[in-house]
C-alpha cells in the first residue's frame, strides 16, 4: 500500500515523532501515567486561555461525538436546549437529543449561511423554557466558521448555558473561551492539536460543571463522574487509550514548539489562502463565501464538466500521495480539502500540481491511470 498524506479534517497527518510516542505501553493506574493526564489537562487550560480557577479540562474515551453527547446528556437535564444548526455536526446534536430524549428546539440555518444573534434573541424571547444553547464553531461539513462570539454574548445576556462544539477548530484557531463565557467547549485528540484518534475532551466552566452532578442517564458518558475521578489524581474512569494519550502529550509539546495556537492558526490560514487561490486559478469555485470561510477545511464545487467523476479524481490524487475528502453538504455536489495537520505550503503546491495534471488528462481525453 502506498503511503499518503491526509488532507482531511481528522484523523489528519501527524508527525513521525507523535506516532513514535505510541511505542510505549503504559498501565493506567501508574503514577507516571496519571501525571501525564494531569499535565495534559493543565496544558489544555492554557491553550484555551482560561484560568484554572474558573475552568477545568475533562478527558473522555471515544471520538468527538462522545464528548458532545456527554455534555448534552450531562448538562441539559430537565431543561431545554436551543440547537443552532447549519451542517451535519449541528444535525448530530439534534440526533443526540432525539436518542436521549432531551428537550430541544432547532434553529436551522442554510449550510452556507451563519446564524443571526438577533434571531437567537427572538427565539429566546418567545421560548422562556430554553435553558441551554449549543452550536458548532467550525462546521466541518462545509468549512464555514460560525460567529460564536455574538451568540455567546446573547447567551450571557439571557443567562443561558452555552455549549460549543469546537471539535475542528480548537488548537488551530484562537477562541476567547473565558471572555465569551463559554460554559462547555468540546474538541478531540485527532483534530488541530494533531494527535491520533481515541479520546475527546471538554473545557468546562467549573460552576456549570458542578451543576451537572447526577444529571446523566448514561454511566460511561457522565461528564461529572468522569471529572470527579480524574480530578483526584489524573486517573480515568475505565480503561483509557494509553497510546493515544502519549501521542497527545507529544502533540501538545509540538504545538508549543511551533509557537502555540497563534502560529498554528497562521500556518493553517496560509495553507487555506494559497489553496483557494490555486484552485480558483484552475477554475474551481468555493462553496462558502470568503468572509465566512474557516482556515480549517474548504469545500469546492464539482467542476461543470459532465465527465467529472469524484472517485476517479480521488484515486488519481491518492496514487500521487494525498487523500482528499468527499463533500458533506446536502444540496450541492462538493468535495473538501483540509488544511490542518502536518501540512505546509509545499503540500499545497504539490496538491495543486496533481489537480492540474488530472484536469489536463481529462481535457485531452487521456488515460489517467
Ligand atoms: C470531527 C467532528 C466531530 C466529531 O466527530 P467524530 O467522528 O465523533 O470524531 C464533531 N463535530 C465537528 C464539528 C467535527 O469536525
Amino acid at each position: 500500500m502506498n503511503k499518503y498524506k491526509l488532507l482531511t479534517p481528522g484523523p489528519l497527518t501527524t508527525t513521525e515523532t507523535v506516532k513514535e510516542a505510541m511505542l510505549t505501553d503504559h498501565c493506567t493506574w501508574d503514577d507516571d501515567y496519571k501525571a501525564i493526564t494531569q499535565s495534559i489537562r493543565k496544558k489544555l487550560i492554557k491553550i484555551a486561555n482560561v484560568s484554572e480557577e474558573n475552568y477545568t479540562a475533562v478527558l473522555l474515551q471515544g471520538s468527538g461525538t462522545y464528548g458532545v453527547e456527554s455534555v448534552l446528556t450531562s448538562s441539559v437535564g430537565s431543561g431545554k436546549v436551543l440547537l443552532i444548526t447549519n451542517g451535519a455536526y449541528g444535525k448530530r446534536m439534534v440526533q443526540i437529543c432525539e436518542y436521549a430524549g432531551i428537550s430541544y428546539l432547532e434553529y436551522n440555518v442554510e449550510y452556507a449561511e451563519i446564524p443571526s444573534s438577533e434571531m437567537v434573541e427572538e427565539i429566546l424571547n418567545s421560548n422562556g423554557d430554553i435553558t441551554h444553547i449549543a452550536m458548532v464553531h467550525c462546521e466541518t461539513t462545509s468549512g464555514i466558521l460560525n460567529n460564536i462570539e455574538s451568540i455567546a454574548y446573547t447567551a450571557k445576556a439571557y443567562n443561558k448555558t452555552f455549549i460549543v462544539d469546537a471539535m475542528s477548530s480548537f488548537g488551530g484557531f484562537e477562541i476567547p473561551v473565558e471572555e465569551s463565557g463559554i460554559d462547555f467547549l468540546i474538541s478531540s485528540a485527532n483534530k488541530c492539536i494533531q494527535g491520533v484518534p481515541g479520546f475527546t475532551f471538554v473545557i468546562a466552566k467549573r460552576d456549570s460543571l458542578e451543576k451537572t452532578k447526577g444529571n446523566c442517564h448514561s454511566l460511561s458518558l457522565d461528564l461529572y463522574a468522569q471529572f470527579e475521578e480524574m480530578e483526584k489524581d489524573g486517573k480515568w474512569r475505565f480503561t483509557s487509550p494509553t497510546h493515544t494519550v502519549l501521542a497527545f502529550a507529544k502533540a501538545l509539546d509540538e504545538l508549543e514548539e511551533e509557537g502555540g495556537v497563534k502560529a498554528r492558526e497562521k500556518r493553517y490560514t496560509e495553507n487555506n489562502h494559497r489553496l483557494t487561490e490555486n484552485m480558483q486559478a484552475l477554475g474551481f469555485k468555493t462553496y462558502v463565501a470568503r468572509e465566512y470561510q474557516s482556515p480549517i477545511i474548504t469545500s469546492f464545487l464539482y467542476p461543470e464538466n459532465k465527465n467529472f467523476d469524484f472517485k476517479e479524481m480521488y484515486d488519481y490524487i491518492k496514487e500521487n500521495g494525498y487523500a482528499i475528502y468527499p463533500g458533506k453538504v446536502t444540496d450541492i455536489d462538493t468535495f473538501r480539502i483540509g488544511n490542518i495537520g502536518e501540512i505546509y505550503l509545499e503540500d499545497i503546491e504539490r496538491i495543486t500540481e496533481i489537480f492540474k495534471n488530472f484536469l489536463a488528462l481529462k481535457n485531452t481525453g487521456g488515460n489517467i491511470r
